[in-house]
């Protein structure tokens, strides 16, 4: 078909009834260089060491060029924010380049950041370094640590200015702009559904869930309805795992609108994200959602649960009938909870199978929130707990983990005899394993990350990035290639946040 020629016209923010996506440019940007790619990302699209230092590697996915034959394009998508129903929403600062098969697996390539949409609304379609480092860094540190992420191929500059935040003297503070490459099978989103749902466009809907059925759920062979509600539990167990997994390593999404919710039960869209520093499930990295915190840590669980009674919603026109969509909803708990006791039972290294281990488990995540603990040292260093080792109230027995805990200058005692009850019956719960010590330890060290993307450790990047010296992006980068390894040469980065980083987190737009 014909598209439209005139570059302003289609990438012009709009209203888009009746659309599932809308053809647009990338904006070209005036002086693009390369920072940062990531080859494991070049692998799965093909794309060889020598290609991605290449001009047209920097031409095209910094949206100087497009790809032959390909046709760019924005989804629309609509979606709850906040838990209020925010309409039609689509990506505003994302472009479809188009999609790549290899290897037998398919992947569409994003960008993020490089201009208007129609589903821009408000906004300028555009992205700051700082959040695109933060974006490359973290999918990419989420895929190593074994989190189901949407990926990040590169991360460049544009050479033009982004304007953010006003000054009080009126000035506007100009910021460096910046494109990354998302990759993923799919960005189809919970929203995308509620969008053709909400407009009651059954046919559309029927054709979104039929097409992600056939291509992302290769496994369900069933039809019509039947397949539909197969899809609909899957979403929801994927889901499930996927929250599971940002609770084992201390991940904090911060935005989990429907729209931020991947069909595929990917982590997606990596804005005001954080990592958990002290335990503490009331902890959100989302200033502006401190009062209602409705996207703290220790509610993630909920707001998945929430967001898929909005998919379920969604979905109802497709079924007809609200039972099997709330018999699937009523699942979540059946899969969340056993799954989640199994994941915090790995975390401290039973394997067994014992009565009181949910009480276990509630009462350490009591302590751990009751005296400021590091999440990543503590559970880190807790494999080098020794069943031998003799519990005294005096709080020797605290050495090993000393390291975990924020401030215990002055309150050694207090923090040993509260701890001294876990340890004991954690001790004797040990007795009941079958692994010798070094077993476990190394059972634990695969699930229990030394390396996580500390929201100052990002910030540090971003500070010296600003300068023009990226090599603490690539350092960064390799590290966290690797989370579960030892590599005492970066044991520097195995330490508590130091106390100028308390309550600070990069911002996210
Ligand atoms: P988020 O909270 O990041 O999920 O964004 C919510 C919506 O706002 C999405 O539809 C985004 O595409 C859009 N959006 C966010 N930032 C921008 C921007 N700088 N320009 C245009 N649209 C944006
Ligand atoms: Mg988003
Ligand atoms: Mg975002």
């Amino acid at each position: 078909k014909e598209l439209p020629a005139d570059p302003i016209l289609e990438n012009s923010r709009r209203q888009v009834p009746k659309s599932a996506f809308s053809i647009v440019k990338p904006r070209i940007p005036s002086h693009p260089t390369l920072i940062h790619v990531s080859p494991e990302v070049g692998d799965l699209l093909g794309i060889s060491e020598a290609e991605l230092n290449s001009q047209e590697f920097l031409d095209i996915f910094s949206g100087s060029k497009l790809i032959k034959d390909a046709n760019p394009y924005a989804m629309a998508y609509a979606g709850h924010q906040f838990g209020n129903w925010a309409g039609q929403l689509g990506d505003g600062r994302a472009i479809n380049l188009g999609e790549v098969v290899h290897n037998g697996n398919r992947w569409t390539m994003q960008l993020k950041g490089s201009g208007e949409t129609p589903y821009s609304r408000t906004a300028d379609g555009l992205a700051v370094l700082r959040s695109s480092i933060r974006e490359h860094l973290c999918s990419e540190a989420m895929f190593h640590l074994g989190v189901p992420t949407t990926r990040s191929l590169s991360l460049m500059l544009t050479g033009d200015n982004v304007m953010r935040d006003m000054l009080y003297d009126g000035n506007p503070a100009l910021e460096k702009g910046a494109v990354v490459c998302r990759v993923a099978p799919s960005f189809i989103r919970f929203g995308n559904f509620q969008h053709f749902s909400a407009n009651q466009e059954v046919k559309h809907l029927r054709t979104l869930t039929e097409y992600t059925i056939r291509h992302f759920f290769p496994e369900i062979k069933s039809k019509g309805k039947e397949a539909y509600l197969e899809f609909y539990k899957t979403v929801l167990e994927r889901t499930a795992n996927m929250v599971i997994d940002w609770q084992r390593v201390g991940f904090v999404h911060g935005v989990m609108n429907t729209d931020n919710m991947s069909i595929l039960g990917l982590t997606i869209d990596y804005g005001p994200y954080g990592w958990l520093e002290g335990y503490d499930p009331g902890w959100t990295p989302n200033t502006t959602d401190r009062q209602g915190r409705r996207y703290r840590y220790g509610y993630q669980p909920n707001v998945a649960y929430w967001n898929l009674m909005q998919l379920g919603n969604a979905l109802y026109p497709l079924i007809e009938d609200a039972a099997p969509l709330e018999d699937i909803l009523n699942s979540y708990a059946t899969i969340f909870t056993p799954n989640y006791l199994q994941m915090m039972k790995g975390k401290i290294g039973l394997f067994e199978e014992d009565t009181n281990d949910q009480q276990l488990i509630d009462d350490l995540e009591k302590m751990l929130t009751f005296t400021e603990t590091d999440m990543t040292i503590f559970f880190r260093k807790l494999s080098d707990f020794e069943v031998e080792l003799e519990i005294d109230l005096k709080g020797k027995y605290l050495d090993f983990i000393k390291d975990a805990f924020y401030d215990i200058s002055g309150k050694k005692e207090i923090v040993a005899s509260a701890w001294q009850d876990w340890f004991e019956a954690y001790k004797v719960r040990l007795t009941k394993e079958n692994m010798t010590a070094e077993e476990r330890k190394k059972e634990m060290n695969k699930v229990n990350p030394k390396y996580v993307l500390r929201n100052y450790m990002a910030q540090l990047a971003i500070d010296a990035a600003d300068e023009g010296d990226y090599s603490k992006v690539s350092e960064l980068f390799e590290l966290l290639k690797q989370p579960y390894a030892e590599q005492v040469e970066h044991e520097k980065w195995f330490a508590k946040r130091p106390e100028w980083a308390r309550n600070k987190v990069g911002c996210s737009m």
